[in-house]
This record gives structure tokens, C-alpha cells and sequence, in this order.
């Protein structure tokens, strides 16, 4: 197991050198066009596939680092140069992880690659979990995944909503209930090929922030994949469901309170997202707080203004350090006994709310506007708080896990 450090090795600050770079020069100069577009930025997206950051073996590369901060040290660097952007490049991960933590080698091998495109020929993906009345309640799913030995296909009926990336990808990873008696231990995962009959978009969404990430409802009628679809092989689907009905007859709950803890995983990445848009607003902040005139001194000079950019950075500080004890956990497989992965998702996304509201304070009606970055990174900074798990189903996991009750 790697020790946890506080310290990037030198190859690792060359790579987040190299990240800076391409999010001062390529994202950052390019956020406030495709937040304004609200339109998914292929461009961008095409330049980070040229250098190569949109690409599976760049993520792999820092995601099998043993130190845990390959990831999220790259997470901060690209949601430093805008959210919206970012997400259009890192979201086909949610796919790409999907496929490779339940995939068979030749799904990895088919799928993931279909999922990236190439440089001349950038594609995109989809994680389709979420459903209009299955958002925190996982377990509540209705899109059913029905087998048909006779042909050895799945048929798939259902409304996802809310999916990054939904109805643009090429490739959609589809979560869908192939036994409604076990909770979200019923559920199981599908791929849907490019230009499958079935499959199309439905509502786009307007959103408040991350407008340059595509949010769409992805509709299922009557969609049919071969049996080879079904992440994993149907041999393992059995072998799980055995198990799982074994474990349900020992009491519901237990199955329902895995659910919650699916993506803890995860979630310290989520946070190295909101460390970068917290971070971004802060330094934005204080070169306007030390800039700015008011009664012929820096505003800076008042403790008022000084004493909230010292607040903001503490606890920008504070939730780098959570995400990074998380994620060193996670790659070195030691497990989350008081839900660090949740502590450091909450805490980072409430910090990256507060900080980028403190940081349109501190830049007074030039904050309020769009000549200036806050406005922005502050509508981008309320996603954290919603997605990959609310706050409160955050809150919920760590208050479950510290007391071992069933706390509703
Ligand atoms: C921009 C965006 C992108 C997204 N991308 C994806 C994606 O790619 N794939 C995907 O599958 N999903 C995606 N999601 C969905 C996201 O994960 C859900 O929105 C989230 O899980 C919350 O679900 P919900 O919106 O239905 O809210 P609800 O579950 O209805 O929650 C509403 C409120 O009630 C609270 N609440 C609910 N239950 C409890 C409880 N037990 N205790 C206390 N409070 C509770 C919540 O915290 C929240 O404040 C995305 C969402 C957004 C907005």
C-alpha cells in the first residue's frame, strides 16, 4: 500500500503543469461562449482528444496511481478552467468507469474505445442510472431490462433522465431492473450500441449552471440488445441475483442501504471537481480584492474582505485534504469505515458554494455580471451539491456508517 501523502511526486506536478496549461489556454478562455451556447463544446473536446486528455488511457493512467491523487489532481486542474467544459470532457468516464467495473474484458475492448472516438472523430457517452422518480431512491427504478431466450436479446423499456451527455453519446450505459423484488440489488447494467431502434432523446434540459455540459432524458421503447449487452455476462448476473435473494430474505433494509453506498467510490473525484471551481473563484477574488480601490486603499486592506479570503482558502485547503485521504483510500482498497468518500464529496461541494458566493461579495456589482468569472462558477458550483448524491444523502450515509442505524 502507497503511504498518504500531501506531496505530488515530480512526474505527477508535470502532469498537472500540463492540465494547467490546457485549462488556462484551451477552457478558460472558451467558458463563457459555451455557457452562453449552452451547447455540448466539440471543439474543446476535440483539442483535449489531440493532446491527449480525452482519452481512456489518460484517465487509467492516473486512476491506477497508488498515491490516489492522480485523479484528483486532474479533476481540480481541468474544473479550474470552467465546469461546464470540463464535464463535456470527463463525462464519458461515468460510461467508460460503468463498463469497466462490471464489464467482461471484450465489453472493455468493444465499448470503451466506441465510447472515446478518436481526434478526428470525437464521440461521446452516457450513464443513464437516474429516472423521474428514482433521483436519491435508487432503488425505485422502473426502466426493466426483460431477457428473451429465444432470440438471446434484452428488451429494455423505460425513462432515464437527468444523463450527461443523454441521447448525444454514442454509446449509452443503461441501469435497469431485471428483478423488481430486490431493490437496486435487482438492477443491472446494459450497453446500448450506437443507432440502436428505441433509443432517442428526449427533454434536453435549460440548466442553471455547467450549461456547457449536455443533461438530457434518454427514452427507451422497445429497445433490443444482444445478450452480449448485459455488463458482466448473464452467468454472473445469475450468480449475483442468488446471492442477493439469499441476503434479502435476511432483512429488506440491508439491500436498500447498499444502494446508498454504491458510489462512495466515486465521490471524492466529485470533489476535486468542486476544490477546482472553489479554487478558481478564490484566486479570481483575491486579485480583485487586492486590486480594487475603496476609500483609497486596496480593499484588501479591511479585515472584512481579508478575513473572508482567508476563510475561503482554509477551507479550500481543508476540502483538497479530505478528497485526497479519500481517494488514497479508495485506489489502496482501505475501506470507507466512517464514509470518507462521503465526508469529502459534502464538504468540497458546500465549500465550492460558499466560496464562489463569497467571491461575487468580494467583487461587489462586478461579480453580479457576466464580464466577470464568478457569476458563473458560482451557478456551476450548486451542482456539486446534487449530483453523484445530494448532500443530504451524503449526510445520510456518513450518519448510517458512524452509527450503524437506519436513520431516514
Ligand atoms: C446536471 C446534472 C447532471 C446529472 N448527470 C447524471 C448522469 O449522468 N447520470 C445519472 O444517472 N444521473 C445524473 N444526474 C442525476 C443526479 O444524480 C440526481 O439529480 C440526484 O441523485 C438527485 O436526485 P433528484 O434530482 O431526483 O432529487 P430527489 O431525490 O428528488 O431529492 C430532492 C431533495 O430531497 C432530498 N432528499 C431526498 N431523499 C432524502 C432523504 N432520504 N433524506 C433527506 N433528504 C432527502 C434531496 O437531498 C434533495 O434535496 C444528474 C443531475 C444533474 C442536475
Amino acid at each position: 500500500m502507497a503511504e498518504f501523502t500531501m506531496e505530488l511526486n515530480d512526474e505527477q506536478k508535470e502532469v498537472r503543469d500540463w492540465l494547467h496549461g490546457f485549462a488556462a489556454d484551451v477552457i478558460r478562455p472558451a467558458a463563457a461562449e459555451w455557457d452562453e451556447r449552452e451547447e455540448t463544446p466539440w471543439p474543446v473536446i476535440q483539442e483535449a482528444a489531440k493532446v491527449g486528455i480525452y482519452s481512456l488511457d489518460f484517465y487509467a493512467q492516473q486512476y491506477f496511481d497508488a498515491s490516489g491523487l492522480g485523479i484528483p489532481m486532474a479533476m481540480e486542474e481541468l474544473f479550474w478552467g470552467d465546469a461546464g467544459i470540463a464535464l463535456s470532457i470527463v463525462g464519458t468516464g461515468l460510461a467508460a468507469v460503468g463498463v469497466l467495473a462490471n464489464g467482461t474484458e471484450e465489453q472493455i475492448g468493444t465499448w470503451i474505445p466506441q465510447m472515446y472516438g478518436d481526434a478526428n472523430d470525437v464521440k461521446v457517452a452516457a450513464f443513464c442510472s437516474s429516472e423521474p422518480d428514482a433521483g436519491s431512491d435508487v432503488a425505485s427504478m422502473r426502466t426493466r431490462a426483460v431477457y428473451d431466450e429465444a432470440k438471446d436479446e434484452w428488451v429494455i423499456n423505460g425513462t432515464k433522465t437527468w444523463a450527461t451527455n443523454g441521447g448525444i453519446a454514442n454509446v449509452h450505459v443503461v441501469v435497469a431492473v431485471v428483478d423488481p423484488e430486490l431493490g437496486s440489488k435487482g438492477h443491472a447494467s446494459f450497453i446500448i450500441p450506437p443507432g440502436t431502434p428505441g433509443c432517442s432523446q428526449g427533454q434536453k434540459f435549460k440548466k442553471h449552471g455547467i450549461r456547457a455540459s449536455h443533461t438530457a432524458e434518454v427514452v427507451l421503447d422497445g429497445v433490443r440488445v444482444p445478450g452480449s449487452c448485459l455488463l458482466g455476462g448473464k452467468e454472473k448476473l445469475d450468480e449475483r441475483l442468488a446471492r442477493a435473494r439469499e441476503k434479502a430474505k435476511q432483512g429488506g433494509e440491508r439491500v436498500k442501504n447498499a444502494a446508498m453506498a454504491t458510489f462512495e467510490a466515486s465521490r471524492p473525484a466529485v470533489g476535486a471537481m468542486a476544490v477546482g471551481t472553489a479554487r478558481a473563484a478564490y484566486e479570481v477574488a483575491l486579485d480583485y480584492a487586492t486590486t480594487r480601490q475603496q476609500f483609497g486603499r486596496p480593499i484588501i486592506d479591511n479585515q472584512g474582505v481579508a478575513f473572508q479570503l482567508a476563510d475561503m482558502r482554509t477551507q479550500i485547503d481543508a476540502a483538497r485534504l479530505l478528497v485526497w485521504r479519500a481517494s488514497w483510500m479508495a485506489v489502496n482498497g482501505k475501506p470507507f469505515t466512517a464514509a470518507e468518500g462521503s465526508m469529502s464529496k459534502l464538504f468540497a461541494s458546500e465549500t465550492a458554494k460558499k466560496v464562489t458566493a463569497q467571491a461575487i461579495q468580494i467583487l461587489g456589482g462586478n461579480g453580479y455580471t457576466r464580464e466577470y468569472p464568478v457569476e458563473r462558477m458560482h451557478r456551476d458550483a450548486a451542482i456539486y451539491t446534487i449530483f453523484e448524491g445530494t448532500s443530504e444523502i451524503q449526510r445520510l450515509v456518513i450518519a448510517r456508517t458512524l452509527s450503524g442505524m437506519p436513520i431516514r
